[in-house]
């Protein structure tokens, strides 16, 4: 048995570990590497492995950097079978067709079609329940144990039988945070022999999520003193729809008569309809809404936009609007247009809900620049510009220790990825000394022997 790091090992994307048990070759996600000077070379780039020869990927959720080569590994001659839960499939065949048909638009080098697409949908051979055992192949099984973090997102616990003994090997994925609205909390299987985890936030803690929905309620209400408009940019898939889940909770509680919300992207409408379509993954409290008659992305005073006219005419709106648009980082998509438009206006708001990469127009506008271009254009900034702090998909470090304490048999040895390298080596040393596994950080393209 042994576990190869193709993707994520002293990074946080790109996910992409293959594990050689009982004869076979699995990865555990093929995702695209994203937002590093040389990410076009490392996606265009062979993958370290013969595609042909892997029997099976195992994916664990829809974000792009754990999805976005899977139709590149099939064009190259992957033909095994791919397992995800329903919801992941569902969600990433809209989000790969999106960025193939982005990707056909911009007229950049695409790394796949939507042929290719189509093929990893036909690949997709079985969507177990969660917490359900699937006989993979004979002597690996396979359980997708809930993650939290977004929609759909799993654990994947593998049992191998190999020279008499059964053993237990636990890939993390990306673990959320409990609490978060919508899905359900993270609850990871026990006493696995061998762990892979992630190490995102190894090194801090966020605010507690009650703290995240009040300090947005703040900010809005500082927004609506001078009936401006709000904008909010976030994630198409998972931050769109916590911001909605919120709002609904505040429409519902007669809070916010001061404003109409938009929901300005196509694409977090298209991820909604499968939310909709996955009632049984909501958390208790979404279920008690849906319930009682309450859906939480459906109030009075949201509105969905389709055309790129209507969003167009959201800025000469001038009742007070909240406008909920991806990007979560203003890279791409229609937040740029509004942003053009809005921000020289000083009662306009704009409400970031996460991390904001270097380089970005949002890392540019949360540090303050007082004029920033966008599409070729200068635009000054006069704009009230709000960060929120306690959004975030991922666990923290203490969330991840306790995880890893409920997760793991003492001594298991445990490998620490998709983390830059301060946080990585910060988890790995906690992980050390409590619950007391022997932690090591791979190396991209490192191979180790679980013997
Ligand atoms: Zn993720």
């Amino acid at each position: 048995m042994k576990i190869r790091f193709c993707g994520a090992a002293g990074t946080v994307t790109g996910s992409c570990h293959l594990f050689e048990a009982a004869g076979k070759k699995i990865l555990v996600d093929c995702g695209l590497f994203q937002g590093e000077p040389d990410v076009a070379a490392r996606n265009h780039a062979d993958f370290p492995f013969e595609p042909r020869e892997i029997d099976a990927v195992v994916v664990t959720h829809a974000h792009i950097d754990h999805i976005g080569r899977l139709p590149r590994l099939v064009r190259k001659g992957f033909r095994g079978v791919i397992v995800a839960t329903k919801a992941t499939a569902e969600l990433a065949g809209v989000s790969l067709l999106d960025s193939a048909e982005a990707a056909r638009r911009d007229d950049r080098a695409p790394l796949y079609d939507t042929t290719d697409v189509s093929a990893v949908w036909e690949r997709i051979a079985h969507k177990p329940a969660m917490g359900e055992q699937l006989a993979l192949f004979d002597g690996v099984a396979v359980t997708l144990h809930p993650a939290g973090h977004i929609f759909g997102a799993v654990s994947p616990l593998f049992e191998v039988e190999e020279g008499g003994r059964t053993r237990r090997v636990l890939f993390s994925g990306d673990i959320g945070r409990n609490g978060t609205p919508i899905i359900r909390d993270p609850e990871p299987p026990e006493l696995a022999d061998v762990l892979v985890i992630e190490s995102t936030y190894g090194d801090r803690d966020h605010k507690t999520m009650k703290d995240s929905g009040e300090e947005l309620f703040l900010a809005l209400e500082k927004a609506a003193a001078d009936g401006g408009n709000v904008l909010v940019p976030a994630f198409a898939l998972g931050r769109v729809q916590e911001v909605l889940y919120h709002l609904n909770d505040f429409a519902e509680a007669g809070l916010l008569e001061k404003f109409h919300v938009f929901l300005d992207s196509p694409l977090a409408s298209r991820f909604l309809a499968v939310f909709r379509n996955n009632p049984d993954l909501f958390d208790e409290d979404a279920k008690m809404l849906l319930a009682g008659g309450d859906d939480p992305f459906r109030f009075e005073r949201l509105h969905i936009t389709a055309g790129s006219r209507e969003s167009r005419e959201i800025d000469d709106y001038k009742d007070g609007a909240i406008v909920v648009a991806p990007s979560g980082m203003c890279e791409t998509g229609r937040i740029r247009h509004h942003l053009a438009r809005l921000l020289p206006r000083p009662e306009t708001d704009v409400i970031f809900l996460g991390f904001q990469g270097r380089g970005t127009l949002g890392r540019a506008l949360v540090e303050g620049a007082k004029r920033v271009e966008i599409d070729g254009r200068s635009v000054e900034v006069r704009a009230r510009i709000h960060t929120l702090g306690g959004f975030s998909a991922h666990a923290g470090k203490s969330e991840l220790l306790a995880w890893a304490r409920r997760a793991t048999c003492p001594g298991a040895p445990c490998f620490v990825v998709h983390g830059e390298s301060r946080p990585a080596r910060s988890l790995a040393e906690a992980l050390a000394s409590d619950p007391g596994l022997q932690t090591h950080v791979p190396k991209h393209l490192e191979t180790v022997g679980l013997g």
